[in-house]
């Protein structure tokens, strides 16, 4: 199968997070039949994340998940784009990285694995698991594909989401003094979020803040007892910094709840690559035992995840050889 219809392929193949058994099972099959050593890790019940190795000491892995967000989007295609879900993230990613596997291999490369897995684009549980197995200890150099232009990113943003719940007492809405509003006051707290300066790094660039979501209150006619935001915030600095601000910005007004943390990270610099910082998150920060991070990939971030992603079949083949100097570049370091 070639670079697109190996695209096309695992792109036909719905997997939004939580259904990537099938998706698991084609790869599976697909790197046993070119001779790969396959195992299948299980995550959950028919969650699987996909380890492949040649021999019994791959010092460097080409990575990335199987999963997508939904709605499934089946493949199309042009001259210049593959349309679809999946196309940049990070199915086109997969077919490159194998293609490029590949070709090393016919270079007599054989000291390489693929590791993929599922649950990124929701708790990472994914990459958690296989943080925990035994081939990571062997694992030098660790090259996460994500879309990043084919640019290879020296960072990438850490992402803070929390909860901010106020809480007050219910009353009929004509009698407003009987009541406290949970509502004025979440309002209160988000307007001096929104005006909070939040402390930025040099290296990483410009914390920012999104108000997700907003809920609370029963009815029109009743003084609202209860009321929550949603934030994401993009770290650029540890979390502790951010955590304080908001915490002062709360005060004793309302509640704050931490639903998950991934602290900004750096990654290995290479000459002759572009290099950039990248304002998403990854699967890195979570597989902290698979040696030293590297993350490139094609296409843009910035269609991923909307009903019009695509991704340049230029931009596939161009990164089939980046992978393949990449590793070649890392394997002469360590060689
Ligand atoms: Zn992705």
């Amino acid at each position: 199968m070639n670079l697109f219809e190996l695209t096309k392929s695992l792109m036909n193949i719905p997997s939004v997070s939580g259904d990537e058994e099938a998706v698991g099972s084609f790869l599976r099959d697909h790197l046993r039949s070119l001779g790969w050593t396959v195992e299948l890790q299980p995550v959950s019940e028919n969650q699987n994340n996909v380890i492949a190795y040649l021999n019994e000491r791959p010092r460097v892995f080409l990575s990335t998940h199987i999963d997508t967000v939904p709605p499934f989007i089946g493949a199309s295609e042009d001259d210049e784009k593959i349309y679809g879900r999946g196309a940049c993230d990070a199915k086109g990613i997969i077919a490159a990285q194998i293609t490029a596997a590949e070709q090393l291999r016919r270079e007599g490369i054989e000291d390489i694995g693929l590791l993929y897995t599922v649950e990124e684009e929701r708790t990472s549980a994914g990459a958690k698991a296989a943080n925990e197995h035994p081939l990571a200890a062997k694992c030098e150099y660790m090259i996460n594909g994500e879309p990043t232009d084919n640019d290879l990113a020296i960072g990438s943003k850490g992402t803070f989401r929390l909860m901010i719940k106020t809480a007050g007492k219910a009353a009929h809405s004509a009698y407003p003094e009987q009541g406290d509003s949970a509502i004025e006051k979440l309002l209160d707290i988000l307007e001096d979020v929104r005006h909070t300066k939040f402390p930025n790094d040099e290296f990483f660039g410009e914390t920012t803040v999104n108000i997700g979501t907003v809920e609370g209150g029963v009815a029109l006619n009743v003084i609202p007892p209860r009321a929550e935001a949603g934030l994401a915030i993009r770290l650029t600095t540890p979390k502790e910094p951010i955590f304080e601000a908001v915490k002062n910005v709360v005060r004793d007004r309302g509640e704050i709840e931490i639903l998950s943390c991934s602290e900004p990270v750096k990654m290995l610099a290479v000459d002759g690559f572009n290099q950039k910082v990248v304002r998403f998150t990854t699967d890195i920060p979570y597989l902290t035992n698979w040696g030293q991070p590297l993350l490139l990939g094609p296409g843009s971030i910035l269609v991923a995840h909307t009903k019009d992603e695509f991704v340049l079949k230029q931009d596939l083949q161009e990164a089939v050889g980046l992978y393949t100097n990449l590793v070649n570049n890392l394997l002469a370091r360590t060689a």
